[in-house]
């Protein structure tokens, strides 16, 4: 079963306080699960401590790949498990890179060529079109709970901002260096971590949830 919750979220099974599996090998996402996690009671445990391996994103959305992910978990677990699938999605590139917002940084994660090929798309789409394209992009998150029954719960959080060339910044990871969230100045990488964590995609993803156990 499955069920995208976007106002007034209710929790379609119960979730106890305590061993909760992050279903995650990144040891970057593990940190900000258990750091958005811990807070409300539960004790975040990596899937690869437990010895799960990491499924292929074979999904063609975020859900479905935050789903097969945290399914994959709670299956081999036991326990319930959180996953989280997020990106960038460039307007003018329909969505892009989307999904495959990590595999355009190739193997080794590297994001400046990463970025490099987001702005050369979107320079390529103005010789295309022949006129001014938009320069607007959104993070998007999902985060997905799965029960060991094989139930799923998932909530989505967005950002809508511009894409700014040459990237600017430090702080952040991924594209951060090009995003500029709308109402602010500063990239996601010049910006304060704990200022971007208080806005982003992920957040507002995590915001649902909270709003789900209450
Ligand atoms: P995933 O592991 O398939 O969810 O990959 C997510 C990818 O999206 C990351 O590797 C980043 O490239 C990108 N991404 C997701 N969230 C952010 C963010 O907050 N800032 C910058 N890049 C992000």
């Amino acid at each position: 079963m499955s069920e995208s919750s976007q106002s007034a979220p209710r929790l379609i099974r119960p979730l106890a306080r305590g061993r909760i599996v992050a279903a995650t090998h990144n040891p970057g996402k593990l940190r900000e699960l258990d750091d958005l996690m811990r807070p409300l009671g539960f004790e975040p445990v990596s899937a690869q401590s437990l010895g799960v391996a990491e499924p292929e994103e074979t999904g063609d959305t975020f859900v479905a790949n935050a789903e097969l992910k945290a399914l994959a978990s709670a299956r081999a677990t036991g326990l319930v498990a959180l996953a989280d699938d997020s990106g960038l999605a460039v307007d003018e590139l329909a969505g892009a890179p989307g999904i495959f917002s990590a595999r355009w940084a190739g193997p080794t994660r590297n994001f400046a060529e990463a970025m490099q090929k987001v702005e050369d798309a979107l320079n390529a789409a103005m010789v295309d079109r022949d006129r001014p394209v938009s320069r607007g992009a959104e993070f998007v998150s999902v985060l997905c709970l799965a029960w060991p029954d094989g139930a799923t719960q998932s909530f989505e959080g967005r950002i809508r901002g511009e894409l700014i060339w040459p990237p600017r910044g430090d702080r952040g990871f991924g594209y951060d260096p090009m995003f500029v969230a709308d109402g602010e100045t500063e990239t996601f990488g010049e910006m304060d971590p704990a200022r971007k964590h208080a806005m982003s995609h992920r957040a507002r993803a995590f915001a649902q949830l909270v709003a789900a156990l209450e």
